[in-house]
């Protein structure tokens, strides 16, 4: 798994909800496969994570032609 890249401390897999905004618009993904770090708290994504999450809201912003004002106010739960 790892060591931080912080502190030294060892990593540990967990489970959590990761949020991530781009564009203006905030997508949260349950259950994601994280790394903590077990000393200072530090979260590691998995390489990629953050990619396809970004993926997601450009490709939901070409469905929908959202506009900059409603792409502010948008938040798109999984
Ligand atoms: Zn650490």
């Amino acid at each position: 798994m790892g060591i931080c890249s912080i502190c030294g401390g060892e990593k540990n897999k967990v489970y959590r909800t990761v949020s991530h905004t781009f564009h203006g618009i905030t997508i949260k993904l349950k259950n994601q496969e994280v790394y903590v770090c077990g000393k200072c708290g530090e979260i590691y994504y998995p390489a990629g994570l953050l990619d396809s999450i970004e993926q997601m809201i450009i490709s939901r912003q070409r469905e929908k032609g959202l506009s900059i004002d409603e792409k502010n106010k948008t938040t798109v739960l999984f």
